[in-house]
């Protein structure tokens, strides 16, 4: 079934036995909880515009594996091309989805892994390049969305994975058996990981040889014995169980994270990819960190886009939208959120082939591309609740909207201009409310803040790649400098 359908899509997550909890209890059915289930309503989009004729070149692509059709979301990348067109997808996710969809994670760690695997067995003569291309053709035989998993816990973020008070802060093999590993840590912030079939486990820092037992990468089922989960809190969470789809903003879709515990979790060996070789963890962790820099340039953008429109509709339904500041503001957020795109774009056109033959993103440009996504959608958000008014945090709820007695008084004294139902008025503001300070606001705030690794690590990567030495080579050039 290389091709699932949404509905297919959400009949396998509903069949899985993944161990859920959130507000203390199990949760027995995912599919079909209130909270959870717009985050699984996300992921299915990623499903249902893979069917549609008016996606396909950009929703899906022929597999180097199989030659078959796929969902480009388990793709291993094959050109520039390729590359430009996943920031394309993403976009159109997020204008789509105005939340995190939560494929993209798995996407990224599928061509990290797949270039990492194929230079570790280059180095070492093993088998984890195999492996993973089996692994590979399983995900896309069947269309899994599979969850990628970086974030350790950490613990003391001075000392070492080996050298922690708790030897489980960072994941780690805790017994070689002749048929697999048995790995005990967690993987903190998982995005999407209860709508997913599998989760792929990677190092998350560079390590080195006493952190051994701490570089390990492999794939198991989410439901596999001894993983669970445990859903994290989001702003406004609650609102869902109320009932009323003006209240929430966006009540069809969501994004969702979890603690997720792998509690001496059994790997079978043809599903390791990584298993001690501590020098090639850094390598991995730049390669999945700088793919997923490059996914904000075009996810966050496409949120942004609705933002901008959810602002310039507040406008209008006030009547300021011809004041030359709101005009100027709805061009600043334009500006800001394409700058973003043309660095999505940017790092995808610069990219080039791996030894192992797919395609990474121009490193640097990724870097930059993320560091500004620490702070334009923070300068976005600001202008759209500036725009947007104080309403958008006062406004009466549904209930009181319907009510009997006050829904006469809330129409006469909320309404802004004529002809403009008061009930789209506080639609649109509860929608900019729900991505600026709600439930989306996880993934268009902090987590563009911190996803993909916070603003110092991007520093880091941008010392790094940027090559002052060149630079002050060109200076001394220039200004006849000889010595
Ligand atoms: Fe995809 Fe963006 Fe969500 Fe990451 S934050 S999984 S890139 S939608
Ligand atoms: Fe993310």
């Amino acid at each position: 079934m290389p091709l699932m359908t949404g509905e297919q899509y959400i009949e396998s997550i509903r069949n899985m036995k993944m161990q859920i909890y959130m507000f203390g209890e199990k949760i027995n059915n995912s599919a079909d909880n209130p909270i959870l289930r717009p985050s699984l309503n996300s992921v299915r989009t990623t499903y249902d515009l893979a069917q549609m004729p008016e996606y396909e070149d950009l929703m899906t692509v022929t597999s180097s594996i199989t030659g078959k059709k796929i969902n480009r979301f388990t793709h291993i990348h094959q050109s520039t091309d390729d590359l430009v067109k996943k920031v394309k997808m993403q976009r159109l996710l997020g204008q789509k989805t105005a939340s995190c969809f939560q494929r993209c994670v798995g996407m990224d760690g599928f061509n990290a892994v797949f270039s990492t695997t194929f230079e570790v067995d280059k180095a070492h003569g093993t088998k984890y390049h195999e492996n993973f291309v089996n692994f590979m053709k399983y995900v896309q035989e069947n269309d899994l969305t599979v969850d990628g998993a970086m974030t350790d816990p950490k613990g003391n973020r001075a000392l070492s994975p080996s050298k922690q008070a708790d030897p489980d802060l960072y994941l780690h093999v805790v017994e070689r058996r002749e048929d697999g590993i048995v790995v005990r840590g967690a993987k903190a912030h998982q995005t999407g990981i209860c709508n997913s079939h599998e989760v792929l486990v990677m190092p998350t820092i560079a390590m080195g040889p006493d952190d051994k037992d701490y570089a390990v990468a492999f794939s198991v089922p989410v439901d596999a014995d001894g993983v669970f989960m445990i859903i994290g809190r989001q702003s406004c969470d609650t609102r869902k169980l109320e009932g009323s789809s003006i209240d929430v903003g966006n009540s069809q879709f969501g994004g969702v994270e979890a603690l997720t515990v792998f509690d001496n979790v059994f790997v079978p060996n043809d599903r390791i990819f990584l298993n001690g070789e501590a020098e090639f963890a850094g390598m991995l962790v730049e390669r999945f960190a700088g793919y997923h820099r490059q996914s904000y340039g075009g996810c966050k953008v496409g949120v942004g886009d609705v933002l901008i429109g959810a602002a310039a509709l507040a406008a209008d339904y006030n009547g300021a939208q011809k004041a030359s500041h709101v005009k100027d503001k709805l061009i600043e957020m334009t500006h800001l959120n394409e700058t973003l795109y043309c660095c999505g774009i940017a790092c995808s056109s610069q990219g080039s082939r791996t030894e192992s033959g797919n395609y990474i993103i121009d490193l640097l440009l990724a870097n930059v591309c993320k560091q500004n996504i620490t702070r334009f959608p923070y300068e976005i958000a600001r202008l759209a609740e500036d725009i947007a008014g104080g309403l958008m945090v006062t406004a009466p709820s549904e209930k009181d909207l319907n009510d009997e007695k006050l829904k006469p008084y809330i129409e006469k004294y909320l309404k802004g201009v004529d002809g403009v139902p008061v009930e789209n008025r506080l639609r649109v503001l509860r929608l900019i409310e729900n991505i600026t300070l709600g439930t989306a606001a996880v993934g268009y705030r902090t987590e563009s803040m911190h996803g993909a690794g916070s603003p110092q690590a991007q520093r880091i990567m941008i010392a790094r790649q940027g090559n002052l030495e060149q630079k002050k080579e060109l200076a001394k050039s220039v200004a006849k400098i000889i010595k």
